[in-house]
């Protein structure tokens, strides 16, 4: 069985574990601090903070960037719930803003044309590699005083070009912060695991303060605790000792482990290969599918993207209602062939959860729901053999034909 996703694990990768294991540091250690510097590094930015996961990543994102109630966040209705989830953790109400049918991105026009005073946050989801317009949210987000949060989680790697320079998402200007998810499914693996990314000073050290409950032991930093009654001096409560902290700020527990981050710096030196494989089965998928009838393979809306992409996902559209089958007995019928699917996304909006909470009824993105109706996202992952590529080509021809 071939499945849509899967991690590549090395026996360097396991060596790098197994050392952390032996040294004692289980928790916070060296390699958390050796893996932002060298990831800060790999895509260009100033900072790196390393997280338990993506959505840890989004929810101190929106912390920093201080979005809280009364503020609306906008993303896109094509993603994994997080995107939008991480708005509702800080009590701001999470929207959504149609996507462009090329690139099945955030359409900045209709984000302009639709935009609302309260809006304080953008989460621009990069969907299955291809980069969000961050240039034009950016400009639309700015002149409105709001925030731009990459959601990269699907871009791990990737880059674009702008006016003939490359910039590599996760140290470019047009977002003040991105994040990203080390999810074995994504193109590269911590097991769960996140970052997120910024070359603002202020919104890292406030990034770092949510990750680690609001604690700091940094003197510079220091405001005093609440001082004794007047008159009273006890020595014990004002001594600043080598225990000595401070809460600034209502914080989490949002650390990752040692391990873990050696797993990263071993995962981040072959991401390139990684991400070269992917390029190398995109292209034969869309040599190879592009003239089946009913079906369209994905399109990027910049054809300088072609090898910047890092292809986290190959979503394909399907007429199914011409084709004459569901989706499901097509699903079925390849996973009895020996490949494996998935469809990528249910539109956010649409979920019980948020009908219940905002009101949200179907029609709201039009776009994104006929998206959905006719994707289905095939095996992509870098340890596909070409056999394996071949397979998955003829089986998607024997069902559709
Ligand atoms: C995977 C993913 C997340 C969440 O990442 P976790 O590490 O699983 O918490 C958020 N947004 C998008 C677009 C994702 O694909």
């Amino acid at each position: 069985m071939i499945p849509y996703g899967k991690q590549s694990i090395s026996t360097d990768d396991l060596e790098a574990v197994q050392r952390v294991l032996n040294s004692g540091w289980l928790t916070t250690g060296p390699n958390v601090a050796e893996f932002e510097k060298a990831f800060a590094e790999y895509v260009g930015s100033k900072h790196a903070i390393a997280v338990s996961n993506g959505t840890a990543a989004l929810h101190i994102a929106m912390l920093a960037c201080g979005i809280g109630a009364g503020d609306r966040v906008v993303t896109s209705p094509n993603t994994f719930l997080a995107s939008a989830n991480a708005a509702g953790f800080v009590g701001a109400t999470p929207d959504f803003s149609d996507i462009d049918p090329v690139s099945y991105n955030l359409c900045p026009d209709t984000l302009q044309k639709n935009w609302k005073s309260d809006t304080r946050g953008v989460v621009a989801v990069d969907y299955a590699g291809q980069a969000a317009d961050t240039k034009s949210i950016f400009a639309i987000a700015k002149e409105n005083d709001a925030f731009v949060i990459e959601d990269a989680c699907h871009a791990v790697g990737g880059a674009f070009e702008s006016d003939g320079q490359l910039h590599k998402i996760g140290g470019h200007r047009w977002a003040d912060m991105t994040i990203f998810s080390f999810h074995p499914v994504k193109t590269m693996t911590t097991g769960e695991g996140g970052m997120v990314t910024t070359n603002s000073d202020d919104l890292a050290s406030s990034a770092r303060l949510a990750r680690n409950h609001g604690m700091t032991r940094d003197p510079d930093l220091f405001q005093g605790l609440v001082g004794p009654r007047s008159g009273q001096v006890v020595e014990g409560l004002v001594e600043k000792g080598p225990w000595y902290y401070e809460m600034h700020e209502l914080g989490y527990n949002y650390r990752i482990t040692d391990f873990q981050c050696a797993l990263g710096l071993s995962q981040l030196s072959r991401l390139d290969s990684f991400i070269s494989r992917r390029l190398e089965i995109v292209d034969q998928y869309n040599r190879e599918l592009k003239d089946i009838p009913l079906l369209q393979t994905p399109k990027l809306k910049d054809e300088t993207q072609e090898k910047l992409t890092s292809w986290h996902l190959y979503t394909v559209q399907i007429d199914f209602a011409v084709l004459g089958k569901s989706r499901t007995e097509v699903m079925n019928e390849l996973r009895s062939l020996g490949v494996g699917t998935q469809v990528l996304y249910i539109p956010v909006y649409l979920q019980p959860w948020y009908r219940k909470n905002y009101g949200y009824e179907a029609g709201y993105c039009r776009h994104a729901e006929d998206f959905y109706s006719r994707a289905l996202s095939i095996p992509l992952f870098p340890t596909m053999s070409d056999a394996d590529v071949d397979h998955v080509i003829s089986r998607i021809r024997q069902v559709l034909s």
